[in-house]
């Protein structure tokens, strides 16, 4: 059987793999191995076309999640949002099609993309079989075949009996709002069964463990709006996770969480995600989250807040948010918008992180003589400022009055 990442490290070889993290992320290789070991760090591989690295010492990454739904089936829509996602500089892209052929356009969003992709088996088996004919064979297989066409990543929502019982008690406004989360809860209310994940998770461990699929454990629990604070089921899903993280460790498969996510007041990411970060080394990935709940339409932009505040803290990896949150299936269009929203966050995370980069020093070089073309090469999306922009000189927001040609000459001689 071929080795995994944790195995090989556990051997003490680097892989090819591990000297690429190394090369990209500009991490001592034996740092990547030592991390890769105690779990701090993941790779994330599409065979044969990229790898994206998450956790310890990486760039904080962006997640696109895209995908049909029952209520709006469009093939080509769907394989636009897959090529502007590669476009502006998706890290990884999440298939979640609940919608039409399902099978076809996964084929397609992997035709036309080379990042990693991640699915939520649990989907299309609701759709296949119907939750009222769900079976716990119907996830296995579902699994192993996600997992043999080439998935990088599956969501699993290991999500309790003890957990479900606390949220009637909670007093939330929105109760849950992870879909995942809630199609795995009704499933146990039906059957009146613990987790089928969790009862199988050995037998999952084992399909991942085949091809070194990443395990991302799912947050059921995030809060659905900012006045649904951090309660007992979040803190209980975390406690959980970790414990299933270490689990699948130490079978050899890589895993991360989504430990934080969804509705946060802003004042409380920071501090969840020190929580987080003082109990476990997996790589964090956090959905938004969102700040505030009264920006619908620009929910990528309060979205972006709340993951700037994520990074900077800590995130290890974030999941985009489009201005359709809340409204409707993004368009292409609205993906990019939501991409574009959470790069941003995402560098202004990594130079809190970090520091600052050399791409705003260059960028800023370049803005103080006019030098527009050369600024555009620094740009996160350097296609919208070039239609808004001169070519050559001040721009006409101040026109002859502008600060940095008037104050300019006497600075250079100064
Ligand atoms: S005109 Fe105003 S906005 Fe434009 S470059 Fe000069 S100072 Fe900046």
């Amino acid at each position: 059987m071929k080795s995994t990442q944790i195995q090989c490290a556990l051997d003490g070889k680097i892989t090819p793999e591990m000297k690429q993290t190394s090369f990209t992320e500009n991490i001592d290789e034996e740092l990547v191995l030592e991390r890769i070991l105690n779990g701090s760090l993941v790779i994330m591989k599409r065979k044969y076309k990229s790898q994206t690295s998450i956790g310890a010492g990486a760039t904080t990454k962006v997640n696109v999640n895209i995908g049909t739904s029952s209520a709006c089936v469009d093939i080509d829509a769907e394989i636009e949002k897959a090529l502007v996602a590669e476009k502006y500089g998706a890290d990884t892209i999440t298939d979640l099609s609940m919608g039409g052929e399902i099978k076809t356009i996964r084929r397609h969003i992997f035709n036309n993309t080379s990042v990693p992709i991640t699915t939520v088996p649990i989907y299309e088996t609701i759709i296949e079989h119907g939750l009222e004919n769900l079976e716990t064979d119907h996830l296995l297989k579902m699994i192993e075949q996600h997992v043999n066409e080439g998935i990088s990543s599956l969501v699993l929502h290991l999500v309790d009996k003890k957990s479900l019982e606390h949220l009637k008690s909670s007093g939330r406004i929105m109760g849950m709002v992870s879909k995942g989360g809630s199609f795995t809860s009704s499933f146990m209310i039906k059957e009146n069964c613990e987790n089928p994940f969790i009862e199988y998770f050995d037998e999952i461990l084992d399909i991942l463990r085949r091809k070194d699929v990443v395990l991302s454990l799912g947050n059921s629990m995030r809060g659905g709006c900012v006045h649904d604070r951090f309660d007992s089921s979040q803190g209980m899903e975390i406690e959980r996770n970790i414990h299933f993280a270490e689990k699948a460790k130490s079978y050899g498969v890589q895993t991360i969480i989504e430990g934080l996510g969804g509705h946060i007041n802003a004042s409380d990411i920071s501090p969840h995600i020190k929580y987080y970060k003082s109990k476990t080394k997996f790589p964090l990935f956090v959905a938004g989250p969102l700040p505030t709940d009264i920006s619908p339409g620009y929910d990528h932009i309060a979205g972006a807040v709340g993951a700037s505040i994520a990074s900077g803290a800590g995130a290890d990896y974030m999941c985009y948010i489009t201005p359709a949150e809340h409204l409707s299936l993004p368009t292409p269009t609205q993906v990019r918008e939501g991409l574009v929203a959470f790069k941003i966050a995402a560098h202004i995370g990594d130079s809190i992180k970090y520091g600052l980069s050399d791409k705003d020093y260059e960028l800023s070089k370049r803005r103080s003589v006019f030098d527009w073309n050369g600024q555009m090469q620094y740009a996160i999306d350097p296609e919208k400022p070039k239609e808004m922009c001169p070519k050559e000189g001040p721009c006409s927001m101040c026109g002859e009055y502008c600060a940095i040609q008037i104050m300019g000459e006497y600075l250079s001689k100064n």
